[in-house]
Order: structure tokens, then C-alpha cells, then sequence
């Protein structure tokens, strides 16, 4: 097991605290000896249904792990929908079924484990919101310091409240994310704050079992298409290294297209795509509703291009009133409520749907991201008001 440069190949090792390359600045990834890996199929069926079942592809050596029993999330087969996009089958893998109502709960078992493991005392993040919030309960766990460092203002309230409930020292900063996430790279370094934004390589490591678990839940066939919504990109750049690391172990024998969607203003890396390019030009004033994904600078970026890419997937941007369309439609078909940036994936497929990029006969996977309650300032400003009324059978006669 070691550290890889995704750039210039250089290596590390993982007893090392070490978050980009040295020597070229990039991101860096986990790489696991897969060919030791012996499971099969039915070894994993034995065991519980949650992250912890694919262990041997967790980049964790010893025993104490810091689990709040994350994963094993449902894997919905969304025929209301389907029908309503018009397309022939789509599963909708719900990440808000997760311990605090996001995927970022995968990360933080792994990546909090790994920080006892290196003797952290502390750890922090910068973050939109659902970062901090599992951060924040992950740490609680272990018993150990939390810090975490929020754009004032535009945090959604119940993520808010999360990382106050679990006793994290909640900072606010007056800027947006990439100016948070900037700053505690540097506080990291000089306070001995182990960091665990996504730009630390052990969190994807737990975040690419969404892909293991989508492939186990449709009994061992790959979808065609699985389509996630990308903020600072780790989650698709995980769940792409998911697919590739079953298929590298002989458990399945396909790869799916993988497919990225951001909200239109805050899209780099949707324009990046579309251009061909290998590099995104950052946004200084990222914006849109769907703060989860309100990101200008992904640090993750040239994993999600090589993830689109390598796959033959594909990227594409969606208005704000698109999202909150797609996640009406998805809390009134289906009953699934999902926060903005959850509401994406769904967005961007109906929209390529209509465009003539999605096939009508594909089997596709939607990946939602985070629970509806994290955010449910945006229910009351986007949605129809509840009518108040005089208790009385002829008032409310008018209403039913
Ligand atoms: C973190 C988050 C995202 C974005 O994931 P990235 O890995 O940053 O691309 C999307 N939706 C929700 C709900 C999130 O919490
Ligand atoms: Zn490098």
C-alpha cells in the first residue's frame, strides 16, 4: 500500500502525513495491491451489509475503527421516476440513509481511523456543511478535537446544527469555501490539525464503496451509467476508483460511464469537459442554492476529468430552478427528500435525457448525496406555503 502522485507519479508512503505531492503540487491516491486481494462473491454476501464489508479494499491496517456503522445505504428502483424522465430502468442510491445524511460519513470511518492510526490529536476540514457535520460526529467518536471552518452565512442550518450537536469548535470565515479550505491547509500544517477535506486521499478510500455496494445490490451487473453530482469532485473521482478497483479484482467485468453534474454557476469542471481540457479554470464567485456543491475551485478536478474520461461519461451543468424541479419530482414520485445539490444527478439526467446524450434504454444509477432536513430553509422559500385556517368543517371543506 502506498501514496501516488496523479500527476507526476511520485510516491509515498502512507505512515507519512502528506496531502499533495511534493513535488508538483497535485493530488495524490491511495494504491492497494489488488491482486492480493482473494473474495468472492459470496465471501462478501456472508458478511453485514454496510461499508465495512469490503475491508479488504480499505487502506486501514488494524482492528480499532472509528464506525458509527456507515453505508449499506438503499439502493431504490425508482419506476415513477423513470417513467416520468422516460428512460427504461434508474435505481436512485440514497446517500442521505447514511448515519449523519450524507456520503461524507464513508470518508470520515476511514479517514478518522487512519487519523488515530498516525496519532492525530486533532483533525478539522473546511467545509459547505455535511463535511463538517460527520467530521464532527466521527471525532466525537474517537474522542478527539475537531475543528472545522464554515463560509458565514451560507451553511445550511441543519448541517450547521450537526457539527454544534457533536461539539466541534465551528469557526465561520468571511469568504466562500476554496478561501476556508485554503486557510486551513495552512493551519493544518502549522496547529498539527490532521485535515480531512477530500483533498486527503484515505477519505475517497471509504467513499468508492458506493460503487462496490451499487454492483453488490444489483446482484454483481454493472449499470451503464452512474450519474453524481460534483462539487469539490472527490465523490465521483471515489466511486470511479470503486468500479475499476471490483473489476481489477475479477468481481465484475464491466466499467459504467461515469457522469458528472454541477449546478450552472458553479461549474468548472462541466466547462472544462466540454472543451476537452485536462484543466479546469477556476471561479472566484461560485453561486447557486445547492450549497453543498457552491465550489469555484475543485481540488479534485483532474481526478473527476480523468473519472469522465477514462469512463466515456460525460458532464453537464444545471440551473437552480432545475434542481429544485428535480428534487419535487423526486420527493413526489418517489418519496425520496434529498437537499439541492442531492437533486442534481437527477436534474442533469432528465436534461440529457431530452438532449439525446442519455440512451432511453440504459440502465442508469443516480447517485442523491444528502437528506432533505439538512436543508429545509430552502422547503419554505421554494415550496407552496401551508394555509392557515379557523377550526371550523366549512373552511377546511374549502380545501379538500
Ligand atoms: C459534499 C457533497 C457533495 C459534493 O461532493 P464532492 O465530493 O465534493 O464532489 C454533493 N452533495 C452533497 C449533499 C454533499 O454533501
Ligand atoms: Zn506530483
Amino acid at each position: 500500500m502506498k501514496l501516488r502522485c496523479v500527476n507526476c507519479k511520485r510516491e509515498y508512503s502512507t505512515e507519512e502525513i502528506v496531502y499533495t505531492c511534493k513535488a508538483c503540487g497535485s493530488v495524490l491516491e491511495v494504491v492497494l495491491d489488488i491482486d492480493s486481494i482473494e473474495l468472492s462473491r459470496e465471501d462478501l454476501r456472508k458478511r453485514p451489509f454496510n461499508l465495512w464489508r469490503y475491508r479488504e479494499f480499505m487502506p486501514i491496517k488494524g482492528d480499532s475503527i472509528v464506525t458509527l456503522n456507515e453505508g449499506g445505504t438503499p439502493l431504490y428502483n425508482a419506476k415513477r421516476l423513470a417513467e416520468e424522465i422516460g428512460v427504461k430502468e434508474l435505481y436512485i442510491k440514497n446517500e442521505g440513509a447514511n448515519p449523519t445524511g450524507s456520503f461524507k460519513d464513508r470518508g470520515m470511518t476511514v479517514g478518522v481511523t487512519k487519523a488515530l492510526e498516525l496519532n492525530a490529536k486533532a483533525v478539522g476540514c473546511a467545509s459547505t456543511g455535511n463535511t463538517s457535520a460527520s467530521l464532527a460526529a466521527y471525532a466525537a467518536k474517537a474522542g478527539i478535537k475537531c475543528y472545522v471552518l464554515l463560509p458565514a452565512g451560507k451553511i445550511a442550518l441543519g448541517k450547521l446544527a450537526q457539527a454544534i450537536l457533536h461539539g466541534a469548535k465551528v469557526i465561520g470565515i468571511k469568504g466562500n469555501f476554496d478561501v476556508a479550505l485554503k486557510l486551513i491547509r495552512e493551519a493544518s500544517e502549522r496547529f498539527n490539525i490532521y485535515l480531512l477535506n477530500s483533498v486527503n486521499p484515505f477519505r475517497l478510500e471509504g467513499q468508492k464503496s458506493e460503487a462496490f455496494e451499487i454492483v453488490d445490490q444489483l446482484n454483481f451487473e454493472v449499470p451503464d451509467r452512474v450519474v453524481v453530482p460534483m462539487g469539490n469532485c472527490g465523490n465521483i473521482s471515489a466511486i470511479w476508483k470503486g468500479f475499476k478497483e471490483f473489476k481489477e479484482a475479477g468481481l465484475i467485468d464491466e466499467l459504467p460511464m461515469m457522469t458528472g453534474i454541477q449546478a450552472s454557476g458553479a461549474s468548472p469542471v462541466v466547462k472544462a469537459f466540454k472543451k476537452g481540457k485536462k484543466e479546469i479554470e477556476p471561479e472566484e464567485n461560485p453561486e447557486t442554492i445547492a450549497t453543498a456543491i457552491r465550489i469555484g475551485k475543485p481540488v479534485n478536478a483532474p481526478k473527476a476529468l480523468k473519472a469522465l474520461y477514462e469512463s466515456n461519461g460525460y458532464a453537464e451543468s444545471v440551473s437552480d430552478e432545475e434542481i429544485i424541479e428535480a428534487q419535487k419530482l423526486l420527493a413526489r414520485r418517489e418519496g425520496i427528500g434529498v437537499e439541492p445539490a442531492s437533486a442534481t444527478s437527477i436534474a442533469g439526467l432528465k436534461k440529457l435525457v431530452e438532449q439525446g446524450v442519455v440512451d432511453k434504454d440504459e440502465r442508469i444509477v443516480c447517485v442523491v448525496t444528502g437528506h432533505a432536513l439538512k436543508d429545509p430553509e430552502i422547503v419554505f422559500k421554494a415550496y407552496e406555503k401551508p394555509v392557515e385556517i379557523e377550526p371550523d368543517i366549512k373552511e377546511l371543506s374549502k380545501y379538500l
